[in-house]
């Protein structure tokens, strides 16, 4: 049983007479120990799907289970420990932070609400969750503005563990920082994750880095999982186009590999969300469009090794049988 999994998603705003469907039947699954990334395009509903799952956007259709239990039916002290054990990570550190509050009192402020420990033991059990994200007792007197965009976001991290999470959705969480200090939060991330034994999902652009720390991962076209499945998997055998698409467009490190990469860039822009094209939504830019993808949607088939991944494509389709999404 997947730690986290969200099945059939759909998630619409309506503003000014347009209905934008921002997320359009997605899914996907985080266990616990495991590390998923998630990317796509800016727009394609990142995000919104991360957002929804811990409640700050609402779902149209579809479901979001934690640990088996459906969220949505959660209420009172369930709701209450699901909101703990789904913690948040933002690109803007300064966004979950107050700039009236000492980070000492930001992070005890978490412990306060959540009634954990003794107010006695506050400021001892701060001082560890500042070590643990490899900051000092000195920064616990410091206002937010003093610090750096790499320490800010520590503290946002030790906030989140204050709760004693199961699971972290990192959204985009080091897009903002310096490069220089990326590495740094990240290794902090991984090491985390290890230690507590935590699902984390990971949104993020750069392709080089999710490969580097998902064991799976999921690429989302325009509102929906397009193609899933390990990263090795996702990222030696793509199947997809957009797939495909995406690693061509990214440039290797490596001058080998970087000669002889196939730089089949995407056609035009990601269609609106108001307007999603018919039969496979990625028709309109794929480069092996059929006829048949104007008309007809793909379904999710099985692919990989031990079938272990999906992809919703009519190529090759023949070959294997079509299915709905595990979750
Ligand atoms: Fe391209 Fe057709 Fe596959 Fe869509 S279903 S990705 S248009 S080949």
């Amino acid at each position: 049983m997947s730690l986290l999994s969200i099945e059939d998603l759909t998630v619409r705003f309506s503003s000014g007479g347009t209905t934008v469907t921002a997320v359009d039947g997605a899914s996907l699954s985080v266990d616990a120990n495991e590390v998923v990334g998630l990317v796509g395009e800016s727009g394609c509903g990142k995000s919104t799907i991360a957002r929804t799952a811990v409640g700050l956007h609402k779902a149209a259709r579809g479901r979001v289970a934690f640990d088996g239990q459906v969220v949505s039916s959660l209420r009172g002290s369930g709701l209450r420990a699901y909101r703990r054990q789904v913690q948040y990570i933002f690109q803007d550190p300064l966004s979950s932070l107050s700039p009236r509050l000492t980070v000492g009192k930001a992070i005890a402020e978490v412990l306060d609400i959540h009634g954990i420990g003794r107010p006695s033991s506050r400021r001892a059990r701060v001082l560890e969750l500042l070590e643990l994200v490899g900051l000092s007792a000195t920064h616990a007197d410091r206002m937010p503005s003093a610090l750096s965009g790499g320490q800010r976001q520590r503290v946002a991290i030790a906030r989140a563990l204050a709760v004693e999470p199961r699971m972290l959705i990192c959204d985009e969480p080091v897009s903002a920082l310096d490069v220089s200090i990326r590495a740094q939060i990240i290794n902090l991330f991984l090491d985390l994750q290890r230690e507590f034994g935590l699902g984390l999902l990971f949104i993020g652009h750069d392709l080089g880095l999710i490969r580097r720390i998902s064991d799976r991962v999921a690429v989302m076209y325009l509102g929906r999982v397009v193609e899933q499945g390990t990263a090795q998997a996702v990222f030696d055998q793509p199947h997809h186009p957009y797939t495909r698409a995406l690693l061509a467009a990214t440039p290797s490190a490596d001058p080998a590999v970087e000669r002889h990469r196939n730089t089949v860039l995407l056609k035009g822009e990601l269609p609106s969300p108001s307007n999603i094209p018919t039969g496979c939504r990625f028709h309109t830019r794929c480069p092996a469009a059929m006829p048949t993808c104007a008309t007809v949607e793909p379904l999710q088939r099985a692919v990989g090794p031990g079938q272990s991944g999906t992809v919703a494509c009519h190529l090759d389709a023949s070959a294997q049988p079509q299915q709905t999404l595990a979750s």
